[in-house]
């Protein structure tokens, strides 16, 4: 695949998925190049950048003038922030508004925001005209990290999350690390949680990096740059093993069982955003790892304190608003991941970087795990 020659300091990650096949593109000021880079793509092609209100604020016009300086022409549709965009009613107006862009098989979706606009765009983009090709610009630690990798799209029913969806792969991810100065703190730590995931399930180096250099992630250094780029190698890997989630691509649910759980309770709210509830999963399924005597030692403690030093909640107490029993979470967890002939499978842990698929967990264990937990 061709793409527009790199930038001194960029760093670039195959997704090896072979004649769907792109590139991450990692770097500062990278939005810069999007016209250039989407011309050598996709000579003569017409695009629509799809938005939220919030990013269209601060970043849209960097994109739609990189755009127009490669003589790209390009619509532009912006959605609401927040989750509640992806539901069948944003995502009809926002594919009608595509079709009237006059944007055609050939031509090109941008996702230009964090989660829920890639998940929607990416969505839509798989479905408009029987399939069109999109970029990923993702303008979220979370986004950059996880969602604009390895082609999950979705939107929500009113029966779960993320319950209407194609897998459908980008052909670029362009990760410009400086949308990510105007993120609010809170939605950079929720991203965070997703990188430190990376290295707690198969990269103890990783992890052990990070907790030097999490200051320098936060602040915007070269390490946040070589923060993303690991994690989006690591997630890199795995999609190109197991495209469809048959195999090793589950071990990314480190955390997201019991996080799902948290996140239901909190009714998908500002309360709990989904990365804290990751924080708070990867905790319990240490700690739970540890009860069942799978991991020896102190790894559990060690990651609760890497979590909470950068300020991510560890404990459901540290979640102001958010009052739950083990019975709503037990019920939480059954909806989300099926009771197979009565038992439930976690993603858990031998060790920090040595993550497994525990497809033979006993209920009675996790609910006696919990209750323990919160009454603590
Ligand atoms: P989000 O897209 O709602 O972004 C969070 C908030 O930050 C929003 O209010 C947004 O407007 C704002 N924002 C985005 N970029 C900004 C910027 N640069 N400056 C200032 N504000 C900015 O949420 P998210 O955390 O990025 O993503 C969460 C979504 O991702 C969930 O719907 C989740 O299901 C999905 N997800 C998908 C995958 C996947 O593989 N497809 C993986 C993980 C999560």
């Amino acid at each position: 695949m061709m793409t527009a020659p790199l930038k001194a300091g960029e760093i670039t990650v195959p997704v090896a998925l072979g004649d769907r096949a792109y590139d991450i593109a990692i770097g500062r000021g990278l939005i810069a190049d999007l016209g250039t880079r989407i011309a050598a793509l996709k000579p003569g092609a017409r695009t629509v950048i799809v938005t939220d209100e919030t990013v269209a604020k601060y970043h849209l016009s960097a994109a739609e003038a990189a755009l127009a300086a490669a003589n790209v022409p390009t619509a532009t549709v912006v959605v609401p922030a927040g989750e509640t965009s992806k539901s069948w009613d944003t995502f009809e107006t926002m594919c009608e508004a595509v079709i009237a862009a006059r944007i055609e098989r050939n031509d090109l979706v941008i996702a230009l925001g964090g989660g829920v606009v890639g998940d929607l765009a990416g969505f839509a983009a798989s479905v408009i005209r029987r399939g069109l090709d999109y970029v990923q610009v993702p303008t979220t630690l979370l986004a950059q990290v996880d969602s604009s990798v390895g082609g999950k799209t979705a939107i929500n029913s009113r029966h779960g999350k993320n319950l209407v969806g194609m897998f459908h792969q980008p052909i670029l991810v362009i990760a410009d690390t400086a949308l990510l100065d105007t993120l609010p703190a809170r939605d950079f730590r929720a991203g965070y949680a997703e990188v430190a995931k990376f290295g707690l399930l198969g990269d103890a180096g990783f992890f052990a990096w990070l907790e030097a250099n999490w200051q320098d992630v936060v602040a915007g250094g070269s390490a946040r740059e070589h923060a993303i780029a690991i994690a989006c190698r690591g997630k890199a890997g795995v999609v190109a093993r197991d495209e469809r989630e048959t195999g090793e691509r589950a071990l990314l649910n480190l955390g997201h069982t019991f996080g799902h759980a948290f996140e239901a309770a909190a009714g998908f709210s500002n309360t709990l955003l989904h990365g804290e509830a990751v924080a708070l999963g990867i905790v319990c399924a240490f700690e739970f790892s540890t009860r069942l005597g799978l991991l020896p030692g102190n790894d559990a403690g060690r990651v609760a304190h890497h979590l909470a030093a950068v300020g991510l909640p560890t404990h459901i107490r540290d979640v102001p608003g958010l009052n739950v029993t083990a019975d709503r979470l037990m019920d939480l967890i059954a909806q989300d991941k099926k009771v197979k002939r009565g038992k439930l499978t976690f993603i858990l842990s031998r060790g920090i970087g040595q993550a497994f698929i525990a497809n033979e967990v006993d209920p009675a264990q996790v609910r006696a795990f919990l209750a323990e937990t919160l009454s603590r």
